[in-house]
């Protein structure tokens, strides 16, 4: 069974049980080197699904090692302990996390809690002095952005979201063919990301957490891609709700979205999200030709063709190459790159708040 297929993701995302997938086998991680340096050492907080596929991708990360946890779960610790080898002394409970400061052992934590508790452990994180990734969306509001990245810069740590897609080799191709416009200029983006949501006690249904439903959990990829691909910010939005079709279930957040960015440049990039379906694609149309993904937002492995031909990389682990490219520059004590940063991160919750609000009120909101 493969690892990091689509069909874990979907698992990962809420569709059976997704742990017993894990087993290791089928991707490749690709390192450029044979490093056998001094290793970033990273505590998890929070020991959920996502959290088991960064562990896994961290053993076979060159840059960096799992050293700690962060769980408000006894037995979990007992568990991960064991399964991790994970010394006594490097675990934590929530309310016991301040004392990490004190661990020379921890160089990085990594936040993989529910939306709206990124900014209290990463503002808690930020007073211990160690650099911090929050997982994505950042948090569940552009002002708690703000909060965070005040933290980090007031405490001298470095703020990263956990952006996996940023160094997945596809994705750096999107990139390069709509920036540096090998097909001309980018006119028309659509890219959605969906997949089906039937457990009512999952906390992604809960607003108080994820502060929204699809746009807060998988709508950000889109977002992201269309900013990427354009190299632009988007200067107008609009957004229409779904129907409800299950109000149980979807009594807090929306159980589907379509939005519309308008780029400075001419390219508007349409995008739907949703707990109803599933869809995971991408298609750029341009001055003198096309390029698409499909698979392509999920863990992969993905596939795309361009108007020339088909796109043909290496199916990576995504987690390993995320953690060892962040590792690097902290390793040798230089600055992040742009692209991961808590910069970043705000800018995606100020387009997924004019989505919401261009939604709610029926309107273009200007950017
Ligand atoms: P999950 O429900 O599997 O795990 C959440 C963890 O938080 C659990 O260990 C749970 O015990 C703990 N927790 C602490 N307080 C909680 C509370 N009040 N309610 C619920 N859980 C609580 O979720 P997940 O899928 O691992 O998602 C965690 C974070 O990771 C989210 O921010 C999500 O957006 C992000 N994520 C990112 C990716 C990616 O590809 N980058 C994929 C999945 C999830």
């Amino acid at each position: 069974m493969r690892y990091h297929t689509r069909r874990d993701f979907m698992q990962l995302m809420g569709i059976g049980t997704g742990l017993a997938m894990l087993d290791g086998s089928g991707s490749t991680h690709i390192a450029a080197d044979d490093y056998q340096g001094p290793k970033l050492r990273i505590a998890l907080v929070g020991l959920g699904n996502y959290a088991t596929y960064l562990a896994e991708g961290l053993k076979s990360s060159k840059y960096c090692r799992l050293t700690g946890i962060v769980t408000g779960t006894p037995g979990k610790a007992e568990k991960w302990k064991t399964q991790y080898n994970i010394p006594p002394k490097n675990i934590y409970n929530y309310q016991n996390f301040d004392q990490i400061k004190d661990n020379s052992d921890i160089d990085l934590v990594y936040i993989v809690l529910p939306n709206s508790m990124h900014k209290e452990f990463v503002i808690r994180t930020a007073r211990a002095g160690k650099q911090v990734i929050t997982e994505k969306p950042m948090a569940t509001s552009v002002k708690d952005c703000e909060e965070m990245i005040a933290a980090c810069a007031g405490a001298g740590v470095q703020l990263a979201v956990g952006y996996r897609l940023h160094y997945e080799p596809y994705h750096l191709e999107l990139k390069r063919l709509g920036q540096e416009k090998v097909f001309g200029k980018v006119k028309l983006i659509e890219v959605s990301l969906g997949y089906r949501t039937t457990n009512p006690s999952e906390w992604r249904l809960k607003k108080a957490l994820s502060g929204g439903g699809p746009l807060m959990n998988i709508g950000i990829y889109c977002v992201q891609a269309s900013r990427y691909v354009t190299g632009e910010e988007p200067i107008a939005v609009t957004a229409q709700f779904g129907p409800v079709t299950n109000k149980e279930l979807f009594a807090e957040v929306e159980e589907s979205i379509t939005w519309q960015l308008k780029f400075p440049g001419g390219a508007v990039a349409t995008s739907s999200s949703s707990y109803a379906c599933s869809v995971d694609r991408f298609y750029a149309g341009a001055e003198k030709g096309f390029f698409e993904l499909s698979p392509a937002v999920s863990y992969g492995p993905f596939r795309g063709r361009t108007s020339n031909g088909a796109l043909n990389f290496a199916d990576i682990n995504q987690q390993a190459m995320q953690m060892d490219e962040i590792a690097k520059p902290l390793l040798k004590k230089q600055k992040l790159p742009s692209h991961i940063s808590g910069e970043e991160g705000l800018k995606d919750l100020r387009v997924m708040e004019a989505i919401y609000k261009a939604a709610a009120t029926g309107r273009e909101i200007i950017l």
